[in-house]
């Protein structure tokens, strides 16, 4: 098909399609986690000292005993063929943020040529992926290529549904030979047991007896965009890049915030639903949807669960929001810039820290002793950015955030708190010693000496902060939408754990000196705030001002590109955290560097390659024919003798010229192959190739807005964003 008769057909197909009758949604106690061997299955199948056993292993991370194994995979077997299930797959997650799932059928042939279906619990527990094909920095050589997949018993199996039939999924942990972590979950489980050591010496120190282990709670946002898979299927970048490489800017874009909380689209609600049902019955507790500030831009937020779970829990949902929307004809993108111009996507995770007994760590609370121990938490996670935003930083560097990170709409790529001014008052206080009056009237009694009552209302939100606290739970904004939660939870967990171990210390150094509780939080609190108080900013983190301030004044770190922030991984205080805290060892942390440096450079390369396919054999013959169309026209119009400006031809050929000179200066780029070091690729990407990319955009962006639309190829951002 030549000209836009693609497009226009596309349209003709979306604009006619007939709508999927919005089934009446399940009662959802009826379809809660039916889909979910989880522990009322377990009891229910099991003899009762099998459930016991495996109830201790799930509580306490215990041994499972591989009699107990066996018992829980013949009824996990016999719950899953029962609901259809052929196929198990231990699902894991390698260090690219993705899902990968190895299956296997249950199906096993006997000595005699006959069939049984059979699920041992040595395969429950254990699984051998052939995991060569998986980026491991250089942990392993590739003939000596195994790893291990084993279940983690905390997060519960279950079974995915797909038009093809449904598999049995074990979320499980992935270890090299050697037993190295490969994955992005045995560092979060790491990162959690480190945390709970620090955090219940410090709870024990403020006088607190009876102490359950102390986890990370994370509930993540999750913005996406949905475009028509119609007009997508003609899109060479959103297939194959997530993100469109091309696209001038429409006439009318999120301007008038009509999109923002307005009604959600009926195709997309039906849609939604859909979604929601299939989470329901994986037991995710999805809880909010809305319209976001683009158009085409949408919210799923479930409540927030323990960190390992809603991190198994956030990869299903990206899954389901995928799948699901292929069985609705969209394609769901969940890159952090599908469209130049228009907001991008960000997964916001709120984070807090806290435990059975003295509950959330991070919430003010109703008594002094809360309000004073929620203070020793704020003040460790204060240290925790200032010492470590670098690392958070590092946490969320991918091509792809980069586009977003920096950008004037989302948070900044320098890490610093919001407190709120409240809390930020407080703190300002302790800084100087001389604790005063607050001008907040407040009920909240932090009964240490000479600090006034608070109010309890977190109060006001600030949305240009990359880390901001809201109430009772710090939020991480500038986490990309199509990451893995892992890695920013593992960071977290990990400052954490440093900053706990350091205020534990301060405090039994204080107390062993005879000083009072009160006084020696108040001491610990000041000297928190002498050192770090730096990392605490209130204002308006877009603003030039701020970014000045933040480096000159505060000495803080602006790391705008993902070539600029990975680095930091190499760096020794980074190498000790990690290896005082028990969560990666010094292979585990370069193994990490090379992988994620090695997935900026390879997406970078993609998109070069991909604006150079489109520039030559789309855009080029599309102002070729136009203009040759041009040509004709004035030829005739000559040979009539009526006079023509030949201006507007010229420039069409102008830009055409100068996109393929560019083109070719890309191409030429794209050659170059050797590097000093991985660091000085990953620049070269960032500062020479990105911007060879974005100069031949702003050509091909120019003919869209000269050549006639009958002529031009490509979906146009108006179509992508407003038709449904
Ligand atoms: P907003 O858009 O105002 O930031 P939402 O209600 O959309 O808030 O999302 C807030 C997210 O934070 C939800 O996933 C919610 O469950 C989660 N959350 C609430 N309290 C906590 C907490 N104590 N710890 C971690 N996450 C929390
Ligand atoms: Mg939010």
């Amino acid at each position: 098909m030549s000209g836009n008769a693609a497009r226009v057909q596309a349209i003709y197909h979306i604009t006619n399609r007939k709508p999927m009758t919005p089934k009446a949604p399940e009662q959802l106690e009826k379809i809660w986690a039916e889909n979910v061997f989880d522990l009322k299955k377990m009891q229910a199948s099991l003899s009762k000292p099998v459930f016991k056993s495996i109830q201790k292993t799930i509580m306490t991370g215990e041994k499972l005993d591989i009699s107990v194994a066996d018992s829980v995979a013949t009824a996990m077997r016999d719950w899953a063929t029962a609901k259809g299930a052929l196929y198990y797959a231990h699902v894991f997650y390698p260090m690219t943020n993705l899902t990968a799932e190895k299956h296997d059928g249950f199906i096993s042939v006997q000595g005699d040529g006959t069939i049984i279906s059979e699920f041992s619990g040595k395969v429950l527990v254990q699984g051998e992926p052939d995991g060569s094909s998986f980026p491991n920095g250089g942990i392993r050589d590739t003939f000596e290529a195994r790893g291990y997949t084993a279940w983690d018993v905390t997060s519960p199996a279950y079974i995915m549904e797909t038009d093809n039939g449904s598999t049995l999924c074990i979320p499980t942990v992935f270890v090299s030979w050697t037993g190295e972590a490969l994955d992005k979950k045995v560092p979060l489980l790491r990162s959690i047991a480190a945390m709970d050591k620090a955090a219940r010496k410090v709870l024990q120190l403020l006088g607190n007896s009876n102490i359950a282990p102390v986890n990370s709670s994370c509930g993540a946002e999750q913005e996406y965009f949905l475009v028509d898979a119609n007009f997508a299927s003609q899109r060479p970048d959103l297939l194959l890049a997530g993100r469109t490489l091309f696209g001038k800017a429409p006439a009318k874009g999120q301007e008038f915030d009509d999109h923002y909380f307005g009604a959600i689209p009926e195709r997309v609600q039906v849609y939604m639903q859909d979604v929601e049902e299939t989470l329901y019955k994986l037991g995710i507790p999805a809880k909010t949807r809305h319209n976001e500030v683009a158009p085409g831009q949408f919210e799923i937020a479930p409540f927030f669960e323990a960190a390992n779970v809603a991190s198994d829990h956030q990869q299903m949902i990206m899954t389901v929001l995928k799948h699901t929307a292929k069985k609705h004809g969209f394609v769901c993108l969940l890159h952090e810039k599908p469209f130049a111009g228009i907001n991008g996507s960000g997964k916001h995770v709120n984070w807090s820290v806290g435990n059975a007994t003295q509950g959330n760590l991070l919430d003010p609370g109703d008594s002094p002793h809360d309000n004073a121990q929620f203070l020793v938490f704020c003040g460790a996670v204060i240290r925790g950015v200032h010492k470590y935003g670098p690392l958070m930083r590092a946490a969320i560097a991918t091509a792809s955030n980069d586009h977003r990170l920096g950008a004037n709409e989302a948070p900044p790529a320098i890490m610093s708190v919001y407190l709120g001014s409240q809390l930020e008052e407080v703190f300002e206080q302790l800084k100087t010693g001389t604790v005063s009056e607050s001008k907040h009237k407040g009920v909240m009694d932090l009964g240490l000496n000479g600090v006034p009552p608070l109010s309890k209302d977190a109060g006001d939100r600030n949305r240009t902060s990359p880390f901001a606290f809201t109430g009772n739970r710090f939020e991480f904004r500038a986490v990309g939408s199509c990451q893995s939660v892992s890695g920013p939870l593992i960071v977290l967990n990990t400052m954490l754990a440093d900053s706990l171990e350091w205020v534990g210390n301060r405090l039994e150094s204080e107390l062993n000196n005879g000083t009072d509780l009160d006084s020696a939080i108040i001491t610990v609190l000041k000297e928190v705030m002498e050192l770090h108080g730096n990392v605490i900013f209130g204002g308006n983190g877009y603003s030039e001002e701020w970014h000045t301030m933040a480096v000159q004044e505060r000495g803080l770190a602006n790391l705008p590109t993902t070539a600029d922030a990975l680095p930091v991984l190499k760096e020794e205080y980074i190498e000790d955290l990690f290896k005082k805290t028990g969560v990666l060892t010094p292979v585990e942390l370069e193994s990490r560097f090379e992988v994620y440096a090695e997935q900026y450079i390879l997406s970078i390369e993609v998109e070069s390659k991909l604006v150079i396919q489109m520039a030559k054999t789309m855009i080029y013959p599309a102002a070729m024919e136009y203009l040759s169309k041009l040509a004709a026209t004035m030829t005739s119009l000559a040979n009539l003798g009526v006079s023509f400006e030949k201006g507007n031809a010229q420039k069409i050929a102008d830009l055409a010229g100068a996109m393929m000179k560019t083109t070719d200066e890309l191409s030429a780029a794209l050659e170059k192959h050797d590097f000093a070091s991985t660091e000085e690729h990953m620049k070269y990407c960032a500062f020479t190739l990105r911007p060879l990319m974005d100069q031949v955009r702003e050509f091909g962006d120019a003919l869209e807005g000269e050549i006639a639309d009958s002529f031009w190829p490509l979906p146009t951002y108006q179509e992508m964003l407003f038709i449904k």
